[in-house]
This record gives C-alpha cells, sequence and structure tokens, in this order.
C-alpha cells in the first residue's frame, strides 16, 4: 500500500513522526493503536493495520464500550506501520500539530457475521465493501466493533 499521501503531507525534518521506512517484524498477528490526537481538535486517530500500513479514522468523540454509541469516523490516509508506537509532539506549523498519546493499543482479528475469525484477504474484501466486523484486544477496547461505510455521505465518512 502507499504511503504517498502520508509522507506528502509531512516535512520529517520539521516532525518527529516516522517516515515509514521500517518494516513489520516478525509478529503474526495484526496491530492496532488509538491515539489520543490534541490537535486544533481534540480527536481520537483508530488505526488498523492491514497490508502492511495503517488504515486510518479520524474518530472526534473516540470509541465507546457502550455497544449502542455509534462514532463518526473519517477515514485518512494511511500511515505507515510504525506510527503505532508514536508519542510526541508535532510541532506548530506542521500538519497535525499538537500532542500525540497512545490512548490503547493490542491485536486485533476481522470476523465474519458468525463471529469467527477471517483472513486479512477476506478482511481487505470488507473494507472495500465498507463493512467491517472486528475482534480487538486491547487494554481498554475489548470485543467487537464494527466500522461502516456511510452511504450517500462524503466519500470518507463511516460509522464505528
Ligand atoms: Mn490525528
Amino acid at each position: 500500500m502507499s504511503l504517498v499521501t502520508y509522507k506528502k503531507k509531512r516535512a520529517f525534518t520539521n516532525s518527529p513522526e516516522p517516515e515509514g521506512n521500517k518494516k513489520k517484524g516478525a509478529q503474526k498477528e495484526l496491530s492496532f493503536v488509538i491515539q489520543r490526537h490534541k490537535a486544533s481538535r481534540l480527536h481520537y486517530d483508530f488505526r488498523l493495520e492491514m497490508e502492511g500500513v495503517l488504515k486510518s479514522w479520524a474518530v472526534p468523540k473516540g470509541p465507546s464500550m457502550n455497544p449502542g454509541d455509534k462514532r463518526l469516523a473519517m477515514m485518512v490516509e494511511d500511515h505507515p506501520y510504525d506510527y503505532k508506537d508514536f508519542t510526541g509532539i508535532i510541532p506548530e506549523g506542521n500538519y497535525g500539530a499538537g500532542i500525540v498519546e497512545i490512548w490503547d493499543m493490542g491485536t486485533y482479528s476481522g470476523v465474519n457475521p458468525e463471529h469467527e475469525k477471517i483472513n486479512e484477504k477476506r478482511l481487505l474484501q470488507s473494507l472495500k465493501n465498507g463493512n467491517l466486523k472486528f475482534a480487538m484486544k486491547g487494554k481498554k477496547l475489548k470485543g467487537e466493533f464494527a466500522l461502516i461505510k456511510l452511504k450517500g455521505k462524503e466519500d470518507n465518512s463511516w460509522l464505528l
């Protein structure tokens, strides 16, 4: 997957964010991270590893453990795999300037409607179809979640 947009938006001489040249190690499970990002507006960046990068959504209100809560999630550019470990301050004048903290992290797997684990190929297919279901093993987030693409809305609007 391409990190062209990610790289285009950033000047790595001015921002401590990873350039994205590191690849994943031996870990078999897929990773996720949720970063609390205190930028011009506070939001939570929800990132799921797929095909070697982090598929990313900005969630203004953050995720909820209450199944009744549906949270708007705006899909943004793919981030590099090693962004999952990034915390720090993005200086003023840079894209996303502000404070990034890790709110939760762990592993996850895609699941089908029968709650069975699916492989990464099927997971990518469900991303394309705008209907992702997955089981999270984090410290805060545990259990099944879904990301559903909103039809008839802006292209990048999803619900978590
Ligand atoms: Mn952000």
